[in-house]
């Protein structure tokens, strides 16, 4: 199969094939179908690091975010600011390469627009609203900056939790995300997208509060 075979818009399947990956990862073959699908379905996956679930969930949150509107419109929660660093810094350099390959067409201009922050506390202490896309931070950081009122959750599409074994597995981490996710509940058609490498009993019991409705995806 090849990425648009999957889903995956042309003009991101070809910085994908820049980046030196010549085809979806199986993990990718299953997951990339149903996150785009219409009506957006909640979703578990258990998948082992070094899978490319990341991928996974960023072309997901690429084709679902209206680039004409300056709002967030996913929240990535990670349960390291290192990890957030991480995501954000393949994003930003995938999104500067798609605007320089596909200039001309328009989804391509819109994706060079995409603003992608960090949810550090130097963003916090400047008194102003989190203007960008999609946020990657931490669950305290971005509860806090939920509290605050510098996230405008009015146009929130997608809320992706990623290494969410880890996340239980860290004091207090498991307690902030699930206080994020309430948060966010009176939001309508927020997609939630878990993403796990260990399935144990902690993280179920955790699943049937953060998004009991979620179709499970063991890989
Ligand atoms: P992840 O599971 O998201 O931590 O990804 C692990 C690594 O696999 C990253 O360095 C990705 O750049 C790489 N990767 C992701 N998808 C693919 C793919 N389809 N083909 C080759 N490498 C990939």
């Amino acid at each position: 199969k090849s990425f648009e075979d999957v889903g995956v818009w042309p003009d991101i399947a070809r910085i994908m094939y820049m980046e030196n990956m010549h085809k979806p990862s199986v993990v990718q073959c299953d997951v990339i179908p149903i996150l785009l699908r219409e009506p957006a379905p909640n979703v578990v996956v258990q998948a082992q690091t070094g899978t490319g679930k990341t991928w996974a969930f960023f072309v997901n949150i690429l084709q679902r975010t209206n680039f004409e509107l300056e709002a967030v419109q996913s929240i990535v929660l990670v349960p390291t600011r290192e990890l957030a660093r991480q995501i954000v810094q393949v994003m930003v350099k995938f999104c500067s390469n798609f605007a320089a390959v596909g200039a001309v067409s328009p989804q391509a201009k819109s994706i060079s627009e995409f603003g992608v922050a960090v949810a550090v506390p130097e963003l916090i202490a400047r008194d102003e609203l989190c203007d960008c896309h999609c946020v990657v931070g931490t669950p305290g950081t971005v509860l806090d900056l939920l509290r605050r009122k510098r996230i405008n959750t009015e146009h929130l599409k997608c809320l992706v939790v990623d290494e969410a074994d880890n996340m239980l597995n860290s004091q207090g981490l498991g307690d902030q995300s699930l206080r994020v996710r309430k948060a966010i509940q009176n939001i309508e058609n927020v997609q939630v997208a878990l993403f796990s490498a260990t399935y144990a009993e902690n993280l179920h019991n955790y699943v049937n509060i953060f998004c009991p409705d979620a179709q499970l995806m063991k890989l």
